[in-house]
């Protein structure tokens, strides 16, 4: 049995003190670790202040992105080791804003994998096809590569902890979703290429999110699928009851 995850992607939105209200309301509220895995994806700014206000609850931290290298003259960049440094536990890797808007490679994001294991992070490691791939038939291809050169050299071990963010871009922001049997089907090809990969014991085991117009309306059938694992959520994780309901329906 795969444990559901679900993270919040807050994007370049809120404030410092709306951040930190909204974890104040959420973190006694969260269901227990022990039945879902549950995450926010802040702004780096507020890393370190919302570790410290959810620590020893059941709420957990990530990145939003980071550097591959340990330091060095990257302005503007932070680093895995820096993340770790104030116990950030997640890092999302190769979201498709990051990928459009800042020219983050498959290459880059293989790299931000590896560091992210040697820094004890885990990655939520993004794929999703635009919608031109989706009409030209490339949604398999354009995803398996996109995952396979992503979990490029890590050991099985590594993989198996990995989460996957099935994302389709078309559906990011706009209010469509995939259907549930999309996303599965998708869901469902990623698996067999990491099975290829790795082997069907690795796929077996990794956790693979769906993310694009989620909301507390829709979740429970995504999740109802065999091959979605969790789900990837920006506009619905923004407000404290809409988030609390995409978790208790994990
Ligand atoms: C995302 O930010 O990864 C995302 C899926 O956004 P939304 O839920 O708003 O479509």
């Amino acid at each position: 049995m795969r444990k559901p995850i679900i993270a919040g992607n807050w994007k370049m939105f809120k404030k410092l003190s709306e951040a930190v209200q909204f974890v104040d309301e959420v973190k006694g509220q969260v269901p227990a670790a022990s039945k879902v895995d549950a995450v926010i994806c802040a702004p780096f700014l507020f890393l370190p202040t919302l570790v410290e206000a959810t620590k020893g609850t059941d709420l957990k931290i990530g990145a939003q992105n980071m550097h591959f290298e340990l330091e060095g003259a990257f302005t503007g960049e932070v680093s895995p080791s820096q993340l770790a440094d104030v116990d950030v536990q997640y890092v999302v890797l190769g979201h498709s804003e990051r990928r459009e808007y800042f020219n983050e490679t498959d290459e880059a994001v293989n790299k931000k994998a590896h560091a992210a294991f040697e820094n004890g992070l885990t990655p939520i490691i993004c794929c999703g096809e635009t919608l031109e791939e989706r009409e030209a038939g490339q949604t398999v291809s354009k995803v398996s590569t996109q995952v396979t050169e992503a979990l490029k050299g890590l050991s099985k071990e590594q993989v198996i902890q990995s989460v996957i963010a099935y994302e389709p871009i078309w559906a990011i922001g706009t209010g469509k979703t995939a259907t549930a049997e999309e996303a599965n089907e998708t869901c469902g090809e990623i698996r067999s290429a990491i099975s290829e990969a790795f082997g069907a014991d690795v796929a077996d085991q990794v956790r693979i999110q769906y993310g694009g117009s989620v909301k507390p309306g829709n979740i429970a059938e995504l999740l109802s699928m065999e091959h979605i694992d969790g789900a990837l959520v920006g506009g619905a994780s923004l407000e404290p009851a809409s988030y609390l309901q995409l978790l208790e329906a994990g």
